[in-house]
């Protein structure tokens, strides 16, 4: 009798456990069936989301914060978000590749899928390492401020179409929204036109491509195009001897990564350490206080106009 009981407890307790991972691996989001409901991938796509939509959108950020995002593969819980969503928005093939995959597989056709780079003008890839692949695009123009337009654009194109009703409401916080990109693009260009030093040296991947072209600096990163490629020993020496021969006094690093590979060029060269943030995604308490992508445009300027010795 007691072995029977032992049992009937033990399948008990398979039974809810299996039930439980079921539930929790499959579980749909708990969204606002009130509102638009947004999912997107990176910070930066949140941010405009939230923007754009205002009181009318429950916008979601597919990646917990804190998360690398080059690396990033959803789970079936982000599917099972993805395809509960009403609109689900990425940032474009280059970073996401994983996107057209989703794409294809969508069992919901209600939720309308934006690639938030069309019409964006895109800059090719710079690999630091000859080995990298080539012929791709940089994937971060959330950090031109002309493709952050476009971006916002686009989004607000799918509220419109998913809630017509409304749109005057989405046109005029999207017109509201560019014309603060604007003016955060002619801060930055007034800025950096005015500095000393021209030459950004970055311990961290090769996030800040479009930035660099768009006012003239000069640009070197320590990785490639994604976080975990590490430089090699002559990488590094190379860099040791690029920030001692022009003298450079600050570099950069990046957000959400060990900071060790400019830890290690501070310490050979007595450089002073900055945070340039490509805010693709935030820290757990940045995100929790409500950070925005324009408050860390303004601190990476702050630091730009440190590191870079710009009059203003
Ligand atoms: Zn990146």
């Amino acid at each position: 009798m007691k072995k029977v009981f032992v049992i009937f407890v033990l399948a008990a307790v398979i039974f809810a456990v299996v039930v439980l991972a079921f539930k929790n691996r499959f579980a749909a989001p708990d969204m606002n069936p009130d509102k638009i409901r947004v999912v997107t991938t990176l910070f930066p796509l949140y941010d405009f989301a939230k923007n754009i939509g205002g009181g009318m959108a429950d916008v979601r950020l597919l990646l917990p914060p804190g998360v690398e995002s080059h690396h990033f593969e959803p789970s079936p819980n982000d599917m099972a978000a993805i395809n509960s969503a009403d609109i689900f928005v990425y940032t474009g093939k280059f970073m996401e590749p994983w996107a057209e995959d989703i794409i294809n597989g969508m069992s919901n056709a209600k939720t309308l899928i934006v690639d938030s780079s069309d019409g964006t003008v895109l800059i090719p890839s710079v690999f630091h390492d000859a080995d990298e692949p080539a012929g791709s695009f940089d994937p971060h123009i959330w950090l031109d401020f002309d493709n952050a337009r476009i971006m916002a654009r686009n989004i607000a194109a799918a509220f419109k179409n998913k809630d017509g009703a409304n749109s005057d409401f989405y046109d005029k916080n999207l017109s509201d929204y560019q014309n603060v990109l604007t003016l955060f693009d002619e801060k930055y260009r007034t800025a950096l036109a005015g500095c000393a030093a021209k030459e950004i040296i970055y311990g961290g991947h090769y996030a800040f491509g479009y930035p660099a072209k768009r006012y003239a600096l000069e640009y070197t990163a320590a990785q490639g195009l994604s976080p975990d490629s590490e430089p090699s020993a002559g990488d590094m020496v190379d860099l040791v001897k690029q920030i001692k021969d022009n003298n450079i006094k600050y570099i950069f690093y990046e957000e959400l990564a060990s900071p060790s590979i400019a830890e290690t060029l501070s310490r050979e060269t007595g450089a002073k350490m900055l945070l340039l943030s490509a805010a693709h995604n935030v820290s757990k308490s940045d995100f929790e206080s409500g950070i925005s992508f324009l408050a860390i445009m303004e601190n990476n300027l702050k630091n730009l106009k440190v590191g870079l010795e710009c009059d203003e």
